[in-house]
């Protein structure tokens, strides 16, 4: 099944390409900016990806798919790795997966001359780990 972490990268990664998350069915549309802020989510995303998990936003997906964001939590789906773009894709754990990424409908994606959908890094971190490898 799709971890929660699973899905908020993916989400992540699609508001970074300026798609949208349709919410109450279909009523509205939510796109928080910036995704990223230094090395960590920014509080707008943090404060939708909330939002979307409330039972406030109602039925809620990303543009362009049909899986609710409360399905993809369901052990039905799991994310994974688009063939052509790369960027993470729900697909069914079983049965047949006749699913199109969201990329179907951006003609300019994928795009290596952009910068690429990130999560975020913890510099620091990171800089610890490589410390200690040398160590
Ligand atoms: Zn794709």
């Amino acid at each position: 099944m799709a971890t929660s972490n699973q899905v908020k990268t993916y989400l992540a990664y699609w508001f970074q390409l300026g798609k949208k998350v349709v919410i109450q069915g279909g009523q509205e549309a939510v796109l928080p900016h910036p995704v990223i802020s230094g090395n960590r989510y920014s509080d707008q995303f943090e404060a939708c990806w909330n939002y979307l998990q409330s039972p406030e936003s109602g039925d809620c997906y990303l543009e362009g798919t049909a899986q609710t964001i409360t399905e993809l939590l369901s052990d039905q789906w799991e994310v994974s790795d688009c063939a052509r773009c790369a960027m993470p894709v729900p697909i069914l754990s079983v049965g047949i997966n006749a699913l199109e990424c969201p990329c179907i409908d951006l003609p300019t994606w994928p795009n290596t001359e952009l910068p690429q959908p990130r999560s975020p890094v913890d510099t620091n971190a990171r800089l610890n780990q490589i410390r200690e490898r040398l160590t």
